[in-house]
């Protein structure tokens, strides 16, 4: 198995949790060692000053092997028992417990708790941890010699205080904004992935046209809803002319390229704020819903489109016309889908009997 980097495995996190789970790390690394230099700094003894050297390399050495080896699960839950249950308690024990800035450290391993782990594990660490800090409070009240704190000058408790508020309000700060706004981004992009999927679901990747899926979710929206709004659409169908043989001659490349030419004539036709759509039925057949006021008005309409196609120039070949067949129907004149398609499908059937290139409806 391939062994990575500390650095390259930090750079391949993506999920939320492991991404806070290395901000959690890092705030604990960056607050320990932080809480060592300060009470080494305030003169306490050097019981203090080790018990938080101890908790910065513990700290260290459960973020550095539980990322490196990618063990990111267990590592979250032993950082959080290990955090909250040990190192915690030792600070608190070490650094003049009640008498001290110690008890605000202890609310950090909550908030810990809360963002690394999830569902039975996260109460059961919750509970687990509240009654250990219980006991550390107050034990010393009913057994005053049992943990050997020591009572702290006026002047030292102020200034522990101050300094644990300072470092513990870093810490919570940083890492509510930090787990926010990951959460935000992730959120942004699931959104967006969500509507490129939406797109891909609706849409036919070398058109760009809407697909058959949601052609008929939109002819079955159109037959379902019971007013007159039916009575203004017209369905055309169109089929390039002799597709295959231009394959054949010219290449599968040239075919797609009319296939996307032709597309793009069908685009711009449309007005899809009036209800509109053009889509790609399969193959080289397609399938346009119109809205127009009489079928002679969205005869002309396919028409324009049929001419327009005629009248290409291609560079492969400046004497090859493309031409296209057409079937057109009102969508009025038949109750459902089914009906509607198999009708625009026959009309198509006699416009390509009857010669090709041109729109074939009933009177
Ligand atoms: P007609 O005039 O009767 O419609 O004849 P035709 O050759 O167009 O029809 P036929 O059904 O015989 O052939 C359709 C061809 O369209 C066959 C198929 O290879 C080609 N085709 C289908 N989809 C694509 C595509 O995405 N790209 C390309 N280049 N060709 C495609
Ligand atoms: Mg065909
Ligand atoms: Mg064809």
């Amino acid at each position: 198995m391939k062994k990575h980097s500390l650095r390259e495995q930090i750079k391949s996190v993506t999920n939320l949790n492991d991404r806070i789970y290395l901000f959690v790390v890092l705030i604990s690394i960056i607050l320990t060692l932080l809480t060592t230099i300060v009470t080494l700094a305030e003169n306490s003894s050097p019981h203090a000053g080790l018990s938080v050297f101890f908790a910065f390399f513990i700290v260290s050495i459960i973020g550095y092997i539980s990322i490196k080896y990618n063990k990111m699960k267990i590592g979250k839950l032993i950082f959080s028992y290990i955090f909250g249950c040990v190192l915690l308690p030792c600070v608190y024990l070490y650094c003049e417990g009640i008498n001290s800035g110690a008890p605000l450290y202890l609310l950090t391993s909550y908030f810990i708790i809360g963002l690394l782990l999830t569902g039975k594990s996260a109460i059961i660490c919750y509970v687990v941890t509240l009654t250990l800090h219980m006991i550390l409070i107050w034990i010393p009240y009913f057994h005053p010699n049992s943990f050997n704190i020591e009572p702290l000058s006026l002047e030292a408790r102020y200034f522990d205080n101050a300094i644990a508020i300072v470092l513990v309000g870093f810490a919570l700060f940083t890492l509510s904004i930090v787990s926010l706004d990951s959460y935000r981004k992730e959120h942004d992009s699931n959104k967006e992935l969500l509507t490129k999927l939406k797109n891909m679901s609706e849409h036919d990747e070398l058109s760009g046209l809407y697909n058959r899926r949601y052609l008929y979710r939109r002819l079955e929206e159109l037959y379902s809803n019971n007013n007159d709004e039916i009575n203004s659409y017209y369905i055309a169908m169109y089929d390039l002319d002799n597709f295959k043989t231009i394959n054949d001659t010219y290449g599968h490349l040239f075919g797609d390229k009319i296939i996307v030419y032709f597309s793009d004539i069908l685009k711009r036709n449309i007005n899809e704020e009036a209800g509109e759509l053009a889509s790609r039925f399969g193959g080289e057949e397609f399938i346009c819903i119109y809205k127009a006021s009489t079928l002679d008005k969205a005869y002309a309409k396919a028409e324009s489109i049929r001419l327009n196609l005629q009248l290409s120039e291609w560079s492969e070949d400046k004497n090859l016309t493309t031409t296209v067949s057409t079937g057109l129907v009102p969508c009025k004149k038949f109750s459902n889908t089914k009906q509607c398609l198999k009708e625009v499908d026959d009309l198509l059937y006699k416009a390509k009997e009857s010669g090709k290139n041109q729109v074939y409806y009933n009177k």
